[in-house]
């Protein structure tokens, strides 16, 4: 089976990642605009008519933003936990709600879409009830996990079972100390249920990776706090100090990536 994988955009200012078959695919988030999802897809030579499902992550505005449009124009189920839906119905930034496309996933039961499984786990960050995925296909794990502050056991099992693993590397500690975000922001991106560093993403996989490991994609950097070329570099000089080899890539914030073939 060819399943290829792209993201759309990943950051702060919008993520959307699609995986899919030639024949169906599902969309993790829908942080950016319709318009934007199919223009995308269209010139990757991929089509949204062909998606089969939207899997939301966690209920932040650059998460979620058209998730409503699609689920009310376009029909699209939305799936997502009781506690995330909740949330998008109650936030006053999420204008178009889903209703119709409700769909409820419980973290640890996992949904089969044709020939995926999709499975939720639940991450440290600071929205309502924030998850990763693992899409399971074939004998391959494909594991996405965005904006967390720490990598807590739920999701270090996913990470180090991954055959496929797009991971956040939101800032480079330095940046971040000097720039100028005020104090209580740099507090927030540090904690617990704020954002991974480029360091804490190598160090933990350097230290924790599986052989069968073979993509690694770098996701939602901060735009203030980091650059794609330091991201990089950081997780690769750790993972060479292992001899560990990997296809590792960052994904650009505001365009689409290259179609990957897994
Ligand atoms: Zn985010
Ligand atoms: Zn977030």
């Amino acid at each position: 089976m060819q399943i290829n994988f792209i993201s759309l955009a990943s950051g702060s200012s919008g993520n959307c990642f699609y995986i899919g078959t030639n024949d169906y695919g599902i969309l993790i988030d829908a942080g950016i605009a319709v318009r934007n999802i199919k223009r995308r897809l269209r010139n990757a030579g991929l089509d949204l008519s062909k998606v089969r499902a939207v899997f939301i992550t966690h209920d932040h505005i650059d998460h979620i933003k058209s998730a409503g449009v699609l689920s009310e124009k376009s029909f699209f189920p939305i799936y997502a936990t009781e506690k995330t839906h909740e949330a998008m119905d109650n936030s006053y930034v999420f204008q178009q709600k889903v209703y119709s496309g409700k769909r409820i996933i419980e973290k640890k039961s996992p949904v089969a879409i044709d020939d995926f499984t999709i499975e939720a786990f639940g991450i440290s960050h600071d929205g309502c009830d924030c998850v990763g995925y693992t899409i399971r296909f074939d004998d391959k794990r494909f594991t996405l996990v965005t904006d967390l502050g720490y990598i807590c056991e739920n999701a270090k099992e996913h990470i180090i079972n991954a055959d496929y693993l797009v991971i956040e590397a939101n800032y480079d500690e330095q940046m971040l100390d000097s720039g100028k975000y005020p104090l209580s922001l740099k507090q927030r991106i540090r904690g617990n249920t704020g954002h991974l560093s480029n360091r804490q993403t190598a160090e933990f996989l350097s230290e924790n990776i599986n052989k069968k490991l073979s993509h690694v994609w770098l996701c939602h950097l901060s735009r203030e706090n980091n650059l794609p070329q330091l991201a990089y570099k950081t997780v690769a000089e750790k993972l060479k100090e292992k001899d560990i080899n990997v296809n590792l890539y960052v994904l650009p914030r505001t365009s689409p990536s290259d179609v990957f073939v897994l």
